[in-house]
């Protein structure tokens, strides 16, 4: 049913018009909109500019994109330089992913390859779940992925998982109507929290450690994921 709402779109198609977001609207949809016509490549970036680019159809499988990233099919970006940075900090094998299993990034993440499959596995399970909602996911808007630092920013700390490129954060997910998902805005809330709680259920299942809002006050605006290994079953709050 979702499908017949969301079609398909080749690489280099002019921008499809995106439509005024509904339902679960953000703030940003209509400005954005406003913004793409006058600076189409700004805002490609945007959060309802990139709605034009979501997923690769069969036209691009046909003409032979990249094999996947890390030996996986799914994911779609390129292999980086050795990260080094002071400390235990950086990533010998990193790289950039800009789409998993069919699903667009609306910012690239910076990882590791463990984590890019670990990522591509919550991506498809978490569309799964979407498509049992009614909803067809064409995209989520990740803030933040490598990054050098300690736990929380804390001086002191012990270094985040971030830092190693084994962490993900992911702060809102777009359907392919246009409608968006925050984990800030609809955690707890109708059926959008339901998809929420179910992207964060299928985090556990695909990662080490999951952390959301029931966490704590600094997770109450994302999930962060990442796949430390833990003894026993995975962290999961
Ligand atoms: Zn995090």
């Amino acid at each position: 049913m979702s499908r017949a709402r969301s079609p398909r779109h080749a690489p280099g198609d002019a921008p499809r018009d995106t439509p005024a977001q509904r339902t679960f609207a953000a703030r940003p949809g209509r400005r954005e909109a406003r913004r793409r016509a006058g600076r189409p490549r700004a805002a490609a970036l945007a959060l309802a500019g990139l709605l034009a680019a979501l997923p690769a159809g069969p036209t691009a499988k046909a003409a032979g994109a990249a094999a996947g990233l890390c030996g996986d099919a799914r994911l779609r970006g390129r292999a980086l330089d050795p990260i080094e940075a002071p400390g235990r900090c950086g990533v010998p094998e990193p790289v950039r992913v800009e789409r998993a299993d069919g699903v667009a990034l609306l910012e690239p993440i910076v990882v590791n390859c463990r984590t890019a499959r670990a990522f591509a596995d919550w991506i498809a399970r978490t569309r799964a779940h979407a498509r049992r909602l009614g909803f067809d996911l064409a995209a989520v808007r990740p803030s933040g992925s490598y990054q050098c630092r300690p736990l929380y920013g804390r001086p002191g700390a012990r270094l985040s998982e971030h830092a190693a490129g084994n962490a993900v954060d992911v702060a809102a997910f777009v359907l392919s109507d246009g409608r968006v998902i925050l984990v800030r805005r609809h955690w707890g809330r109708g059926v959008a929290g339901r998809f929420l709680r179910g992207a964060w259920r299928a985090g556990c299942a695909s990662f080490g450690t999951t952390l959301g809002p029931e966490h704590d006050a600094p997770h109450a605006d994302h999930f962060h994921l990442d796949v430390r290994a833990h003894e026993g079953p995975p962290v999961c709050r």
